[in-house]
């Protein structure tokens, strides 16, 4: 028997309408490029949403087609989410962080046939020239005051195509299977993959994010999304604070500037914020020269990469901010895993609340997760046994956009293989302690290029640090770290090597330490793992 109830389509779109119904006066404030404080409410905005909508209705487009956007984090590409989304397009965010040669691949793989982009990535898609001419236009997202002079060709203005337009537009019903959005992943092998999420996995990933072990967002909370619109659809913040009536604090291109956060978080009573660590370790840094505390935000979600635990421990101990760890992947919409503290544990010390902080979080309703062995048979969650992290639920991708199978990604029994290795414990939070292709096997032993990364970086002197498995005669591989002194800082091969004393197993401890002015990253910051390996293919560990 069937139950009685309506088969409303989860799409987008209702969001939008929820938003302008409920929190029509909520505000949303944006740094760009052309206003140091622009602001507006949620009425405004999805009224603007819609005369894109309009606008866009005109290009002759057909639905599923792709729009691009090239993008900050403010309130045009807001608009652009809902205008694309809404009608039924796909949102194809682009990184613009991505090296030319990547950008032509997904804007061709992708087949965008507009794209959206702010004013200063105008060059970066000149220089893609004749690469891209299949881009039967640009929509720039200013007004006419601003617009650049340019050699693409079928320039729009923003403004003023928007401006012709009425705010009323009826969005159009369809499945809620839709694809809704489109974002590659950075990967650090071949080429760049595209996520195709669909409304339905958008709607019930925003579901689970505003919850309390989440997020934890209301109407009540004013939230500064320090995470890219360009990459992930920005955690689902676009999505969750419409849903919920948050504020909205956009930092435009203002993502590394410590001071400009600070102002920002203290000047517009933010009371949550989501970054990856390097953002925190910038608004660390201002706030310690500046002698400044972050009086008013409660609540950090960082993520995206291993935190480290004095980061953790100086947000709580110098400016009582909460920061939560959260696990997830272009993959997972992102997220998976999210650290917050479980029935039974609030009595554990300050140190031992540390530690547990440190690890990736306890899985989302939602994102069903295991760790397996080499045979695929599922390990122990007791915290010690580590195996691959597989992943299975409805904000999962099933296959890449146009690979059909071919990335091997996934298992006969319909799991996601993550290409992370973690632990689980009993209590079910999840540590991710490698990547696959990272960890490091020495005499039939798994090291952990993570840990050791995180150890160095606890060390002041050390601004960067970055752990690669090398070629050992003995051993088959044995750990090198790769340093980037911090400013003005000085540290010794021998001085760094003994700091890992007591914190990790003697046979652990890396076998050298090089120091190098910088290290290769990946488009979204992440270090460049096979780029340092190509770097040191010839390197012989000392005697
Ligand atoms: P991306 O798809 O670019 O967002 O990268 C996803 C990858 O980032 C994951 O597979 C992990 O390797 C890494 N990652 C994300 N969150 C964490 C975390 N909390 N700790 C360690 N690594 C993380």
């Amino acid at each position: 028997m069937q139950g009685l109830m309506m088969e409303t389509p989860l799409l987008i779109s209702s969001i939008a309408e929820h938003a302008r119904k409920n929190h029509g006066d909520r505000e949303i404030v944006s740094v760009t490029a052309d206003n140091p404080r622009h602001r507006y409410t949620f009425r405004e905005c999805i009224g603007r949403a819609k005369q894109l909508a309009n606008a866009l209705a005109k290009l002759g487009l057909a639905h599923g087609d792709r729009i691009a956007t090239l993008a900050w984090n403010d309130y045009r590409h807001l608009e652009a989410y809902y205008g694309i989304s809404g009608s039924g397009f796909v949102c194809h965010t682009i990184n613009p962080r991505l090296f030319p040669e990547q950008l032509t691949y997904i804007i061709n793989h992708a087949e965008d046939r507009w794209i959206l982009t702010d004013v200063m990535f105008v060059p970066l898609l000149e220089a893609l020239g004749e690469h891209i001419a299949n881009v039967e236009g640009f929509i720039v997202m200013t007004d006419e005051a601003h617009m650049p002079e340019t050699s693409l060709n079928n320039v729009l203005c923003y403004e003023t195509l928007i401006g012709a337009e009425a705010a009323d537009f009826a969005w159009p019903e369809f499945d809620e299977r839709s694809a809704s959005a489109l974002c590659y992943t950075s990967g650090t092998t071949g080429n760049p993959k595209g996520v195709l999420y669909d409304h339905r996995s958008t709607i019930l990933h925003a579901y689970a994010a505003v919850a309390p072990d989440v997020m934890d967002l209301s109407s009540r909370d004013t939230v500064l999304p320090v995470v890219p619109l360009f990459h992930v659809n920005a955690w689902g913040i676009p999505y969750s604070t419409l849903m919920t009536g948050a504020k909205i604090v956009f930092p435009g291109p203002k993502m590394g500037d410590g001071e400009a956060l600070f102002e920002l978080l203290d000047s517009e009573d933010v009371t949550k914020a989501l970054g990856v660590p390097t953002v925190w370790l910038a608004l660390l840094q201002y706030t310690a020269q500046a002698g400044k505390r972050l009086d008013k935000l409660q609540q950090s979600l960082v993520g995206g990469a291993a935190v480290p635990r004095s980061m953790i421990e100086e947000f709580r101990d110098k400016h009582d901010v909460e920061l939560r760890q959260g696990w997830g992947m272009t993959e997972t919409s992102p997220l998976g895993a999210c650290n917050s503290i479980k029935a039974g544990l609030e009595d554990l010390s300050p140190d031992e609340r540390l530690d547990l902080a440190t690890k990736a979080g306890r899985a989302l309703f939602g994102c069903d997760m295991r760790i397996v062995d080499d045979e695929g048979v599922e390990v122990q969650w007791d915290g010690v046994e580590y195996g691959a992290l597989q992943v299975r639920g409805p904000w999962v991708c099933s296959d890449y956009f146009k690979l059909d199978g071919a990335a091997g990604t996934h298992t006969g029994d319909g799991w996601f293989d993550t290409g992370d290795v973690a632990t689980i414990d009993r209590n079910g939070y999840m540590a991710i302690t490698d990547r696959t292709k990272d960890v490091i096997k020495s005499g039939g032993e798994w090291i952990s290029s993570i840990e050791l990364e995180n150890v160095a970086m606890d060390h002041p002197a050390v601004g960067e640090a970055g752990v690669i498995g090398l070629p050992h005669p003995k051993w088959t591989e044995r750990p090198l770290l790769v340093v980037v002194k911090a400013e003005g800082q000085d540290v010794t091969r021998d001085e760094l090597l003994a700091w890992y004393g007591g914190k990790v197993a003697d046979w652990c401890v890396p076998n050298d330490v090089i120091f190098l002015d910088e290290l290769p990253h990946t488009a979204t910051g992440k270090i460049k793992k096979i780029e340092l390996r190509k770097q040191f293919a010839d390197y012989q560990f000392p005697e």
